[in-house]
């Protein structure tokens, strides 16, 4: 494995340098984080500046409207982008990170036309529609229901802890086409749609996190109409295209949130040195692990990063190392950040403290730990199955 950079990735770095120290003055201030609308509209403008200098969709192929760029060049915009301070995909997270690459990936030439430059240009929000109140980790076990109408589903059930559902235009969306039964196991009966948020039938009911955000909701689908030709990959093959997504989600959706990690644990040691809590030996050394930590997570990155580059496709199951190891260092940092403030945090103003609140769900959200460690058991370590 080569981990160092080419003269051309190298000239890549300095190019994005320079347009960021030109445009990330030109920005309005950022919103309110408890305000998605506000949220969305601040997210959606970044990513159409991304897209009117040749950023928008590094790593997606150029016949899905991306720029063809190399993993590893994405990672340098990763570095780069989050080094200066830049916006973080935000309410653009779903379109860009894990429902456009599927459709990249599994999608007909026309679905690639229809849904794929709206995500890039910043004009379309996707959410996703996995979960429902009886299937979050057996995923397999949904209910939400679709029988066939002509050429459209007709689809009927519920879902839950739906992210960005408030402010999308999209959702991916999972439904059992065919119901279980001795023939057809579970995980055999189910396709994914893209479902238009603004079709009648769906309620969006939205849940207020620990933190006071709205930043998920419930769904309630009551004979909704979703053309046929809405579902990517074919009848009864979703579960195929799920593990897709998922493996996005999982393998590369959050990388560029280790830098961020890696750049507030450099605020928390100067917070530290400013207000004296660096004096306390059992802090600096818990940050110093943190700091290992984070460094074994960009080198994991760039492995995962690589293995897909040589294998040329979908991120593999070693995104569940990645995604174990950082959800759980993600809430060490937080948990560092409310030593370093002391009674300061408490205050629920302070950026830090929402974070450490929001960090809680990191370890659920995509896939709870546990079942990450069952994969990796069972399908890096070739363990037996627990079940
Ligand atoms: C912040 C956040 C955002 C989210 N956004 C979305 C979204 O946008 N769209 C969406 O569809 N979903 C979303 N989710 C839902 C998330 O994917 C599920 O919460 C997650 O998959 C766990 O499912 P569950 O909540 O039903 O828990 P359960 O499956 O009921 O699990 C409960 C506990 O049992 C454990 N467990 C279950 N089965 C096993 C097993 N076989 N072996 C060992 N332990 C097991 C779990 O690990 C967990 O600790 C989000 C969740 C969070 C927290």
């Amino acid at each position: 494995m080569d981990l160092t950079y080419t003269e051309e990735e190298e000239d890549f770095r300095a190019r994005l340098r320079a347009w960021l120290a030109r445009t990330l003055p030109e920005l309005p201030p950022r919103p309110d984080p408890l305000d998605w609308p506000g949220r969305r509209a601040y997210d959606m403008g970044w990513q159409r500046r991304l897209y009117d200098a040749g950023y928008a969709g590094l790593h997606w192929p150029a016949d899905a409207g991306g720029q063809g760029a190399t993993p590893t060049q994405h990672l340098i915009f990763l570095e780069e982008t989050e080094k200066a301070g830049a916006p973080y995909v935000g309410a653009n997270f779903v379109g860009l990170l894990h429902a456009g690459p599927t459709i990249a990936s599994e999608g007909t030439p026309e679905q690639r036309a229809r849904w794929l430059p709206p995500v890039l240009r910043g004009d379309e929000v996707w959410c996703q529609g996995f979960s429902e109140p009886d299937a979050g980790s057996d995923l397999a076990s949904l209910r939400t229901r679709a029988w066939r109408d002509g050429d459209h589903y007709v689809v009927s059930g519920s879902k839950i802890w739906t992210s960005h559902a408030e402010v999308a235009d999209w959702c991916e969306l999972l439904v059992r086409t065919t119901p279980v039964s001795e023939a057809v196991p579970k995980h055999r009966g189910i396709s994914w749609l893209a479902m238009p948020m603004d079709a009648p039938g769906i309620t969006v009911r939205p849940l207020r996190t620990l933190a006071g955000s709205t930043e998920f909701a419930e769904m309630f689908l009551d004979e909704v109409r979703v053309p046929v030709a809405n579902r990517v990959g074919a009848e009864n093959d979703g579960w195929r295209v799920t593990m897709v997504t998922l493996s996005y989600e999982r393998g590369t959706a959050f990388v560029g949130e280790v830098v961020a990690c890696r750049r507030v644990l450099g605020e928390l040691a100067r917070e530290a040195r400013k207000n004296g809590r660096w004096d306390d030996a059992v802090l600096r050394r818990r940050l110093g692990r943190l700091s290992a930590e984070f460094g074994a997570l960009w080198r994991l990155t760039q492995w995962n990063v690589s293995e897909s580059q040589r294998s040329g496709g979908v991120p593999g199951v070693g995104g569940s190392v990645f995604k174990l190891r950082y959800s759980h260092a993600r809430q060490e940092l937080y948990e560092a950040a409310g030593e370093v403030l002391g009674a300061g945090s408490l205050d629920l103003d302070h950026e830090w403290t929402l974070d450490r609140l929001s960090s809680l769900s990191y370890t659920i959200a995509a896939g709870t730990s546990q079942i990450q460690q069952n994969i990796v058991a069972e399908r890096i370590l070739g363990l037996p199955k627990g079940r």
